[in-house]
């Protein structure tokens, strides 16, 4: 995963238009390009529809999730520790890779929802680690 590629798009809080900046550059200053006032992007936990542009999450971003949603399985009974983050709506259905779009799922669930094979081929990554 290239992080140095990732983009962060966030709701500019000084013209409410949706801008972009690289992920390595969250933390630093940004210029808005239509009013030309300079301020820090929003971090994960300040917007939770902020989105990176790819499927993969960085570390910031799961523990925004994690402090957000707690760290038990997001199915309905399950009290299992969370294992990974998935994408509630899928990227093929619209859904962003945002705090309020991933929700932390134990290992059993993350394969029953299953939204592509990107998370199979995560989970067996896992497996092999594990
Ligand atoms: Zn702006
Ligand atoms: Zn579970």
């Amino acid at each position: 995963m290239d992080y140095n590629k990732m983009k962060w798009f966030f709701k500019c809080p000084v013209c409410g238009e949706w801008e972009e900046t690289q992920w390595i550059k969250r933390n630093c200053l940004y210029e808005c390009p239509n009013i030309k006032k300079i301020y820090y992007p929003p971090s994960p936990l300040e917007q939770i529809d902020a989105y990176v542009d790819t499927k993969h999450y960085p570390k910031e971003i799961e523990e925004a999730v994690i402090k957000l949603k707690g760290r038990i399985c997001s199915a309905p009974n399950c009290r299992n520790h969370y294992t990974l983050l998935i994408h509630k709506v899928p990227l093929s259905k619209g859904g962003t890779t945002s705090v309020e779009n991933l929700i932390p799922v134990c290992y059993e669930h993350a394969i029953t929802f299953n939204e592509d094979e990107y998370n199979l081929s995560y989970i067996f990554q896992y497996f092999k680690n594990a």
